[in-house]
């Protein structure tokens, strides 16, 4: 059986406030639709966070949308912005809408690291890469706030605990 993410590392859009339908930017040609800059919300986005063309998204020309995991980033920083400012509403508040827009990335890249993490240590069996992943996963509360050398320091802890299997 393939190994598979544990739930927290898989988007759970009833968590989130619709931070991939606003934060990042994309393209027509990378079927999302049409051109669409970043920070700016989706035109088919709806005040309550969901999608208003979620039945036809395929038919619309938005396949990207439906093919498009965060891994667990979009519920776990909207999650951190309520423990921040006790609210999530990016569009009413300006300083939480710049603090999502400029976590959102690094968190992104950080839970793309931690499933990376996940799935090296099931399929291996190796308890340092289970441990590294803790260990990392534990610091979530502080990635946004995490110096630029911290991040670095840990780029080249997880790619140091992952190149073995690389070269297997
Ligand atoms: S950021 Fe992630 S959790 Fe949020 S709506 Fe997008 S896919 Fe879903
Ligand atoms: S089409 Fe729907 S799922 Fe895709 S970005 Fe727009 S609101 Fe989000």
């Amino acid at each position: 059986m393939p190994a598979t993410l544990p739930e927290r590392l898989r988007a759970d859009c009833s968590a989130c406030v619709a931070l991939c339908c606003v934060i990042p930017p994309f393209d027509a040609v990378q079927g999302f639709g049409f051109d669409k800059p970043a920070e700016t919300a989706c035109h088919h986005l709806c005040a309550d966070h969901r999608c208003g063309i979620h039945a036809e998204l395929v038919e619309r020309g938005f396949a990207g949308c439906v093919a498009f995991d965060c891994l667990g980033a979009g519920q776990r920083l909207t999650a951190l912005a309520l423990a921040r400012f006790g609210s999530t509403d990016w569009r009413a508040r300006p300083e939480v809408a710049r603090w999502l827009f400029a976590a959102y990335p690094r968190v992104r890249q950080l839970q793309e690291w931690l499933a990376r993490l996940s799935l090296a240590a099931t399929v291996t069996g190796d308890a340092g890469l289970e441990a590294l992943a803790q260990a990392l996963e534990t610091e979530a509360p502080r990635w946004p706030d995490w110096p630029a050398a911290e991040l670095a320091e840990w780029e080249h802890r997880v790619a140091a605990a992952l190149a073995p299997l690389a070269r297997q």
